[in-house]
């Protein structure tokens, strides 16, 4: 091997040991190639250490976004659980933590429950959601809890052009630590001058310290033609889009090639998951079909389409559990949760007026009975609550249901800039039409 890899271990010792406040260590794990090597060549490193002397800790913290490609789900699962076996029996200081959306943030909330259009690459609101939030909130408790901290990532400068300017432009001269913009983070990147050849020649020759061998992982890659997803921390990391182990669903990228690349050698259970992806693309797509003309403040604009019609919402819900049912057994993947299904519910509800029942949908597929109603009996309870409180003055009520409307819509334009003097026109109309109720 052409990789001094007992240099890269020294480095790696060197900057364990010395430093005097004991900054735990957060290790980005995607269950990729990169990160794979990453925690490989930490763990052989920190064995060299007496015993005595580990004492940083280090998270392992791998985010699920919830819509992960199912196949690398039950790879990553499995070594998740490998690791921290071998770290307790080998007392390596090292903790496995999984992050995930927030469940309101969760793909299919957004789109199905709200109606947002599936992602492109202009308007790409699921990064921030899926990946970057998750991974921040838990950087941040870190940092909370312990001061500082260092996130080490399998980033490599022999991986892209943006990238190499990116890890160059953050880089704290003359060490190998480089700021993250989170305050009292660090960013250290081991193995940033590993070229793509050495770190499968790397995999293929040392095998995990956590137990089994890399047989799987180097099959997955080559079976979807794949690159890499990054767990990625911050808007510096290239668009997850672009590399091919993303979520599923991604439509910011013109084909998943590797969803592609593992049906074709033998997965065809996916195929209606890709099906559902270019499903996703059309209604995104074709606006006259599939998307409301008007926008969730109830404005109208020539060329500005409003979110996915309540229509397509129901359908895309349908297809999903279709899908499910097929899969469920066979291949025990579940593509949405019960929870993302009462929290659609519960959009769909504060909307008013959608008549169908996320629950009519599930029984209608796995032909059950599936209750939903105390859920659906509280939403209810909510807005009979509301409009009781407003009877005197019904008009009262269309102001909250409006005003709920337009910080709907700010959020579903991801900024919320000019959120308050919407709030504040809507409120001065109201008023008007308090004092003059023919106007
Ligand atoms: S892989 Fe695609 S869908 Fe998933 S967060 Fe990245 S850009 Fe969005």
């Amino acid at each position: 091997m052409s990789l001094d890899v007992r240099h890269l271990e020294n480095e790696i010792i060197d900057q364990y040991l010395y430093d005097e406040n004991d900054r735990p260590w957060i290790i980005g794990f995607s269950g990729g190639k990169d990160s794979t090597m990453l925690l490989q060549v930490v763990w052989r490193a920190l064995r060299k250490i007496e015993p005595i002397l580990l004492k940083r800790r280090i998270y392992v913290v791998c985010n699920d976004t919830m819509v992960e490609n199912p196949r690398m789900v039950k790879f990553i699962k499995g070594s998740l659980k490998r690791i921290q076996i071998a770290a307790n029996e080998q007392q390596i200081p090292l903790t496995v933590h999984e992050t995930m959306p927030k469940m309101d943030d969760s793909f299919w909330v957004r789109l199905i429950g709200l109606g947002y259009p599936a992602p492109n690459r202009f308007v790409r609101w699921c990064t921030e959601r899926l990946k970057i939030n998750p991974t921040t909130q838990f950087i941040k408790d870190k940092i909370s809890e312990e001061g500082e901290a260092i996130i080490l990532l399998g980033t490599r400068s022999a991986e892209s052009g943006n990238r190499a300017k990116s890890i160059k432009k953050h880089e704290i001269k003359g060490q190998r630590l480089r700021k993250h913009q989170l305050p009292s983070a660090y960013v250290y990147a081991p193995i940033k001058d590993v070229t793509t050849n050495e770190v499968w020649q790397y995999l293929n020759q040392v095998p995990p310290p956590w137990g089994g061998t890399h047989k799987e992982l180097v099959t997955l890659y080559r079976n979807a033609n794949a690159g890499d997803c990054p767990l990625v921390i911050d808007e510096t990391t290239p668009s997850c889009g672009n590399s091919r182990f993303g979520c599923w669903t991604c439509t910011v990228v013109n084909k998943d090639k590797s969803m592609e690349g593992l049906i074709d050698n033998g997965e065809e259970w996916m195929q209606p998951l890709s099906e559902i992806r270019d499903f996703l693309v059309e209604t995104r797509d074709n606006q006259e079909k599939y998307r409301s003309r008007e926008r969730r403040n109830g404005e109208i604009k020539e060329g500005v389409w409003g979110p996915l019609l309540f229509e397509t919402r129901a359908e895309i819900l349908r297809r999903i559990l279709k899908a499910q049912k097929l899969i469920k057994e066979s291949e025990g993947v579940e593509l949405i949760t019960h929870q993302e299904m009462v929290l659609i519910q519960y959009h769909w509800f504060r909307d008013c007026f959608f008549s169908t029942k996320v629950s009519d949908i599930y029984n209608e597929v796995f032909k059950t009975q599936m209750d939903m109603s105390r859920q659906e009996e509280k939403l209810k309870e909510e807005q009979d609550l509301l409009a009781a409180s407003c009877k005197e003055n019904p008009e009262d009520l269309q102001f909250i249901m409006d005003s709920l409307a337009l910080q709907k819509t700010k959020t579903l334009l991801i900024r919320k800039r000019g959120l308050q003097a919407d709030i504040e026109n809507r409120l001065d109309q109201h008023l008007k039409s308090l004092k003059n109720p023919k106007s």
